[in-house]
Order: structure tokens, then sequence, then C-alpha cells
């Protein structure tokens, strides 16, 4: 055949005759880096009407991925699943190096078709159902780590909605104590840092740090970072012949990033997830990360659909998404976050940060017809005279009783609160559900 999806499904059912005798694989319905799903149905099934059969979803995952990483997404699946709009497993195959989950399968439609098309109460139901799943799953303490909306699957006609996606999910680890800041103590021992940096290429990278005992990586990672480690403390050390070495940070005397600072070894800590759902203590490689993670991307979420933007960011590196996030919230807000997190941030020009308010409203308005030759603002795209970039924005704080771009006021100010740059004090997902915009709620 020189269908290649038919190929694909054909190489599939070769590899897990298993899977052939149960199912009929119809068609390919998603694919990421790690996976391929496929839509399928019962074989003794096969007679029935299409309404009267039970549907799957048949997650294949790439014989590349970790088998604690795989065991540890049915964990997830298996312990958590199945309620509180957590996707459930059905049943898990296995032949040699082909594994695959059945789970039950949700029609669903791409979040851009109604991203800008929901109004106040179904964003409230919405956010509601996301915030559920998420509560469940934090009270397992597991942090999701991957929290999209092609990873919350929603079917607008029947109000079902489903978290999926446990692929990078991770246990809540219990933060290191920092070290002091550097001018104090320069000589102090650093804690130990887990890295689960990318590769270079890689879209996200699955390493449970709890995990580590039981798996049979042939290079174990903890023993590299321990050679880099020493070498870089041993580089730090070593006088440069004759040259003036700094000993300690220097940066508030030059206004920069000092010699010393820039010799330090970069910290590392995870930063497996999606661009664009990124919170600040990841951007800043902090080791603070726990489920306030996942929160901070719902937080994204709800801007999205207020904004009727997605991607709402869309920065390609950490250091953008960084800047980013300046522009949205405001520097010295990331910058105090950094702070609070042992972190520097130096930043080029100050922002006020941007109204979400004011945002929604801007851009939710009909598009004006620019006229020719207005210049295009480089930084927001938007024609210069409705430019947000140029103006300074005052947070305008209305009365509760006040509609702005179709939305109340506590939409935003959930918003704002999910979108908190401190992970410490980020709604968790249990506060926000109490939270006015959603306890409003008479569905
Ligand atoms: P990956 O790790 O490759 O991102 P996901 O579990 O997120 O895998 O699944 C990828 C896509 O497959 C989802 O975005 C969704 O469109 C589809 N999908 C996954 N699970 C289901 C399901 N239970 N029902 C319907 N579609 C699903
Ligand atoms: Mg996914």
């Amino acid at each position: 055949s020189d269908d290649p999806e038919k190929e694909q499904i054909g190489e599939l059912l070769v590899k897990l005759p298993k899977l052939n005798n149960i199912f009929e694989v119809h068609r390919k319905i998603g694919e990421g880096t790690f996976s391929s799903v496929y839509l399928a149905s019962l074989r003794k099934q096969s007679g029935l009407a299409e309404s009267q059969k039970r549907w799957f979803a048949i997650k294949h995952l790439v014989p590349t991925a970790h088998p604690a990483r795989v065991e540890h997404e049915l964990k997830c699946l298996h312990d958590m699943g199945g309620r509180h709009n957590v996707i459930g497993v059905e049943l898990c195959l296995r032949q040699l190096d082909t594994i695959v989950f059945v789970m039950p399968y949700i029609p669903h439609r791409k979040f851009a078709e109604y991203v800008g098309d929901m109004d106040s109460h179904e964003v409230a139901l919405y956010m509601q159902a996301l915030l559920v799943a998420l509560k469940h799953v934090h009270s397992f303490g597991v942090i999701h780590r991957d929290v999209k909306p092609s990873n919350f699957l929603y079917d607008r006609e029947n109000k079902r909605y489903l978290l999926v996606d446990f692929g990078l999910a991770q246990r809540v680890v219990p933060a290191l104590p920092e070290p002091p800041p550097a001018h104090i103590n320069s000589s102090a021992k650093r804690p130990r840092e887990e890295d689960t940096e990318s590769p270079p290429g890689a879209k996200r990278v699955a390493l449970d740090l709890s995990l580590r005992p039981h798996t049979c990586l042939s290079m174990p990672v903890s023993k590299q970072i321990d050679t880099l480690k020493i070498n870089t403390t041993l580089k730090r050390n070593m006088p440069k012949n004759g040259a003036s070495v700094l000993t300690s940070c220097a940066c508030s005397n030059i206004g920069g990033v000092c010699a010393w600072c820039m010799r330090r070894p970069g910290a590392r800590a995870p930063r497996a997830g999606t661009q664009g759902f990124r919170p600040p203590e990841v951007l800043l490689k902090s080791p603070v990360q726990g489920t306030a993670v996942d929160t901070w991307a719902a937080g994204v979420m709800l801007a999205s659909l207020l904004t009727a933007r997605y991607p709402f960011f869309r920065a390609a590196d950490d250091v953008s998404a960084l800047a980013e996030l300046a522009d949205l919230l405001g520097s010295a807000a990331i910058q105090r976050t950094a702070a609070s997190l042992g972190r520097r941030v130096v930043l080029s020009g100050s922002r006020g940060g941007i109204c979400l308010r004011k945002l929604a409203k801007r851009l939710r308005r009909p598009p004006i017809p620019a006229p020719r030759d207005t210049p295009i603002c480089p930084r927001c795209t938007l024609p210069q005279p409705h430019c947000l970039c140029l103006r300074p924005q005052k947070e305008h704080i209305p009365d509760d009783t006040e509609v702005v771009a179709g939305f109340p006021e506590s939409a935003f100010s959930l918003a704002t609160q999910l979108l908190e740059p401190n992970p410490r004090t980020r709604l968790s997902a249990e506060e926000a559900l109490k939270h006015p915009f959603l306890t409003n709620l008479c569905s």
C-alpha cells in the first residue's frame, strides 16, 4: 500500500498480534515525539452500528522510550486514572519493545477551533474541569508537567473533559536548600541539583529522578553530573597565572554580569514540559519545582481563552520566554521572583507589565483595518496605533461587577493568581477551585 498511515498500522498489528486479535484499528488520531495514537473498536462489536460501538484510543509508545518512563506513565494512569477528568487505562499490551496503552476514546476538537469561541460560562466550566483533574493528580504528589490544550481533551458537545499524557509526569521531590548568595560565602558547597536538561534537538526529556534507583541506564546520569561538578569546581579554584582573579561576585560594581558569575557553573534543574507553558521557576532553573508548575500552565490556558490567542506565549527559547513574561507581568515582578529563588535576572530595560483586561479587550475587538503604510510593531505584531508595547500599562482594577471583553472581573483575577510568578504564592488547584469565578457557576 502507498498509504503511510495504513502501513504504520499494519506494522504495529504485525508486531503486536494480540492487539489485532481484540481490536480493529481504524486510523491515526494523534502523533507526538513519544507516541502515536490510534482510534480502535472491538472486533466482537464489528457488526454493531457506529453509535453502538465502544471506542478506544490506542497509544503506541516509541520503542526508544525508557522502560522506567513507560512504567511510570502506566502507573500514573493506573493509580489516578478513570476519575476526576483524568484518563484511565483499560489494558496495556506488550510484545518485546512494542508497547500500547488502551484507553477510552473521547471525541474532541483542536483548541484553536474553540479558543475564541467560548463564553464566560463555558470558560468557567472548562477551567473547573481542568482544576478538578489537577487537584486529583496533585493529591498523589505527582506533577503532570505537560499541562496544555492538546493534553486536556474537551468534548464540547457532551461537556466531557480528560487530562491525558502522563509521559512527563514526575513525583514531587522536596526542594533542597539553596546555597547562600555567592558574595556572602563563595566557597559554600553547592547542593546537588538534578539535571534533566534536554539534549539539543529533543522536544522534551523524560527522566523521573525518583525512579532512578530502579533504572538501568548504561551510564548513570548522576555519575556524569558528578564528574562535571568536580571539573567545574577545580577550574573555579585554579588561579589563572598572574591574572587578577575575582573571588566573589562583583555584578553590582559593574551593573551587569561579572566575570566571576560568568565562570560559575550553570544551574541545572528539570525543564521537561512544552515551550510557552513553562513557569518562571522552570525558566530560572530553580529546584523549587512542585505542583505549582501545573497551575501556572492552567493559567496560561485561561489567559488564552480570555484573549482568544493561541499560542499565548510564542518565545522559542527559555531566555526569550523570560523576557516575554517580563513583558506581561512586569520586570520587577520577575526580578523579585528570581531573587526569592536565589537567581538574578539582568534585563536591558524595565517593563511595567500589561494589564490582562486591557489585553483581552484589545485582542478581542474586531480587527480595525490599519491604513496602508502603518508600521507594524515588531514586538506584538499589531499596527502601531494599537500597539501595547509603546505605552506603559497601568493596572486597571475594576469593581467586581465590571465585565471586560465578555468576562467578569473574577475571570481576570483568577488568571492573575494562576500566573503568579512566585511558585510559593501561586494559587494551588484546590485553592483555585474555591475562586469566585468558579464558585459562582450554576451549571
Ligand atoms: P504524546 O505523548 O505523544 O503527546 P498523548 O497521550 O498526548 O501523546 O496523545 C497525543 C494525542 O492523541 C492527543 O493530543 C489527542 O489528540 C490524542 N489522544 C490521546 N488520548 C486520547 C483519548 N483517550 N481519546 C482521544 N484522543 C486521544
Ligand atoms: Mg501530548
